[in-house]
């Protein structure tokens, strides 16, 4: 865990969110301020500040999160329509909160190019 970080106050349920999924390595909880009918970030418990700082051991748990990122669409229902995942990365990618997340947005048609 690391001090201050708005995630991992999440992960150890510090802070409140609407969770949809949870393990040893992984959280899963809706997003505060939804860009599609369904969004959910998807978290490792390890406090890891983005795909820019991954290191070589962490492929496995990275592996991880997609796989739950599928199953979670398959819960909520999103499997066939459709989803899109995204890992915002540094300023450029627009990543505000430093700890790694995958974004897992549904419910609309998603347009290219983004934003
Ligand atoms: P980023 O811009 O870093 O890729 O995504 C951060 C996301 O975290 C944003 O979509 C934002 O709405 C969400 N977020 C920020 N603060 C909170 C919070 O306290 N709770 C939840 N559930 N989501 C948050
Ligand atoms: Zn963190």
């Amino acid at each position: 865990m690391s001090e201050n970080c708005l995630f991992c106050k999440i992960a150890a349920g510090e802070i409140p969110s609407t969770e949809v999924y949870s393990d040893e390595h992984i959280v899963a909880f809706r997003d505060i301020s939804p860009a599609a009918p369904q969004h959910i970030l998807l978290i490792p418990r390890k406090h890891i500040q983005s795909v820019a700082a991954l290191a070589e051991q962490d492929g496995e748990l990275m592996g991880k999160l997609l796989l739950t990122a599928k199953q979670v669409a398959i819960d909520l229902g999103i499997a066939e329509s459709g989803y899109r995942c995204v890992l915002n990365t540094g300023e450029d990618g627009g990543q505000t909160v430093h700890h790694l997340h995958l974004h897992l947005l549904a419910g609309r048609q998603m347009s290219w190019p983004p934003g």
